[in-house]
């Protein structure tokens, strides 16, 4: 509990107390209105400075000034019926901050439970000064600094493994619980706990652009991307409460009128007046403006949790309505590690060739420039590489040793005017020219990711009609793995532009209500994944590319977390819609009620905090996505 609470819980016991005593002693008049002040504004007088303070910001029609006019009425009331009843008042003060207490406990605990969920924020790093550890804080930790990370402790910053080996749980980044083997010369990430053996991490990226602060930036952010359940909540509650304040004072004026102009008999004031306020009561919408972004934060805490970073509510929202998913092929249904299976038509000898195409990829990172370089196993010099051009959904063209060569697909030698030979082989050709001449061509087959036919068959199992592979690379390869996985339509030999065209084609031709999902690993897509009405981008791990232009994150990188994802965002907006609806046909229902007289302020009241209470609980699901 908070100071702020347990100051709130003094304040309840003791103006229960002196509530419970007022019920015995034996006095009456001014004594007793006095003790009943006292105790009325012990309980409820921030109630009344805050209402006070919305009349003097000009922000009139809030909950405070609701429960102040109630009140305070309550009090006129008795007056004016010289009664010296004025239990009402104080009691439906004081179950109010009751339930005001409650909420913000629940509140409280659920908000630090997702929290906790995501602990992946480091605390320290450790660094070798003179044979000694030292804690630094991660963020005094410059690029390039060897760290120290012991058993137990978590990577507080991205690097390179340069001595030991261990096992990491990444179970806080990507939700998997199978711990990861790391060895010298791994990359490793943030966020990810150390389990076993001592590493000694050289350091890639400083703090603020290593991946746990990415992450954390982007749910802390996500909440400020409002949905349109929350717009309208927000709206509803702008025409709402002046609505209803305006219904009360009608309530109040107009049936005493009516019976005194109309009816010529005695106009009974108070009892209308009385409903008018126990109407006010009731009309409070909190259990709404509560619960609902709740539901979603919890929702985004719990998929985070699972390794998908949804980055604000409005996304979840149109993830739960995605019909139609389009995939990028490479690096997103495939590893996109290549192997070279073939050179063919070689001019030079196999291992020059390989060399001239690995240095001229040296600058790139498309999944074929880090298998190129793997496969030519050596160091790259880049000093013998001048003027390297990259050109997307192409290839590169770069100087080595002062000879022009260019490495890419058929598209690459037309646009240079080089003749080549076309292959029999299927794989994704990387044909060669060195110095203007065509000099051979590299095989190199990726392999399907061993997820990608089961996210395929899960995704029609949730309901999308529509499965469609984008890819840039060659009809052979892209039929092939099609056909293995499954996807409904296929496009091959694509630019970035033409992809765009092609999902600008597909957000056509479908309904307006349905969305468009576009997955891609944000090398060549990122302008795609804008363009979609969602863009969920694999490859968390290494891309900034894709972390920037997605809406969805995958953390990693298994295509089966899209349907998981999209199952998440359905359950939470169901739990959006549930409060909603439970909410407001409580809340009218007890407007009518209050109206007609039937319930008093004491049950209204107590039927605001159960709605409330329940719709926080409800809201609290959503964190629970584990095993949908
Ligand atoms: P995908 O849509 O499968 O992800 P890309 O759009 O990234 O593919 O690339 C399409 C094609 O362009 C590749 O199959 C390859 O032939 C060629 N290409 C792109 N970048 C490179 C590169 N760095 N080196 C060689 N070829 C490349
Ligand atoms: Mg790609």
């Amino acid at each position: 509990m908070k100071k702020k609470q347990k100051k709130m819980l003094v304040r309840i016991l003791v103006a229960l107390a002196l509530f419970i005593a007022l019920q015995f002693i034996p006095v009456g008049g001014i004594a007793k209105w006095i003790l009943y002040i006292a105790d009325y504004l012990i309980i409820g007088y921030d109630i009344l400075r805050k209402a006070f303070r919305g009349i003097l910001n000009r922000q009139v029609f809030d909950e405070n000034f609701l429960m102040a006019v109630a009140t305070v009425g309550a009090f006129a009331l008795a007056l004016y019926q010289r009664s010296d009843n004025c239990n009402e008042a104080i009691g439906v003060m004081l179950f109010y901050q009751i339930g005001e207490l409650f909420q913000g406990i629940a509140v409280g605990k659920s908000r630090r439970n997702i929290t906790e969920l995501m602990d992946i924020r480091p605390d320290y790093a450790n660094i070798e000064v003179d044979g000694k550890l030292e804690q630094v804080s991660p963020d005094e930790v410059s690029i390039g600094s060897i760290i120290l990370v012991q058993p137990g402790e978590k990577v507080p910053l991205d690097g390179v493994i340069v001595e030991g080996n261990s096992t990491l749980n990444t179970s806080a980044l990507t939700g998997e619980s199978l711990p990861r083997d790391a060895k010298t010369g791994d990359e490793i990430v943030s966020g990810s706990i150390n389990m076993t053996g001592v590493l000694k991490i050289q350091t890639t990226k400083e703090f603020g652009d290593s991946t746990v602060s990415k992450i954390l930036e982007l749910v802390e952010n996500a909440s400020s991307r409002k949905s349109k359940s929350e717009e309208f909540i927000a709206k509803f509650a702008r025409v709402y409460t002046p609505a209803v304040c305006y219904s009360a004072l009608a309530l109040a004026v107009l049936p005493p009128l009516v019976r005194l102009l109309m009816l010529g008999t005695t106009p009974d004031w108070s009892v209308w007046i009385y409903r008018a306020l126990t109407f006010l009561v009731i009309s409070c919408p909190c259990a709404l403006v509560i619960s609902i972004p709740l539901s979603f934060f919890a929702g985004i805490g719990g998929a985070s949790n699972q390794g998908v970073l949804i980055k604000g509510s409005n996304f979840m929202e149109t993830l739960s309505q995605v019909k139609t998913v389009v995939f990028d092929k490479t690096g997103t249904l495939t590893k996109g590690v290549f192997e070279v299976s073939g050179i063919h038509h070689n001019q030079m000898e196999d291992a020059k060739l390989i060399e001239y195409a690995a240095l001229a990829e040296c600058a790139s990172s498309h999944p074929i420039s880090r298998s190129l370089q793997n496969a030519y196993g050596k160091e790259i010099d880049r000093n013998r590489v001048t003027d390297i051009e990259e050109i997307s959904g192409y290839g590169v063209i770069a100087k080595i040793d002062g000879v022009s060569v260019a490495a890419g697909n058929s598209k690459l030698m037309n646009r240079l005017g080089i003749t080549y030979q076309d292959c029999h082989s299927v794989g994704t050709i990387i044909h060669m020219a060195v110095d203007g001449n065509y000099a051979g061509h590299i095989v190199i087959s990726d392999i399907e990711k061993p997820t990608s036919q089961k996210a395929i068959a899960s995704l029609k199992k949730a309901g999308i009609t529509k499965t469609v592979m984008l890819t840039g690379d060659a009809k052979k390869v892209a039929d092939k793995v099609a056909a293995d996985l499954g996807v409904d339509e296929v496009r091959s030999e694509l630019l970035p532009a033409d992809k765009v065209a092609e999902v600008e084609k597909l957000l056509k031709n479908k309904g307006d209500k349905d969305k468009l999902a576009f997955v891609g690993d944000g090398i060549n897509d990122a302008p795609v994944l804008t363009r979609a009405d969602i863009g969920i981008a694999m490859g968390a791990m290494g891309s900034d590319a894709a972390i920037e232009a997605a809406d969805v994150v995958l953390m990693d990188d298994d295509p089966l977390k899209i349907a998981k994802a999209i199952r998440i965002s359905r359950k939470c907006i169901r739990i959006v819609y549930e409060n909603i609806v439970f909410a407001l046909v409580i809340k009218f229902g007890c407007l009518v009620l209050g109206a007609l007289g039937i319930a008093n302020m004491g049950a209204a009241i107590f039927a605001d905090v159960g709605v409330m209470i329940l719709a926080v609980l409800n809201a609290i699901r959503a964190l629970q996505v584990k095993n949908l």
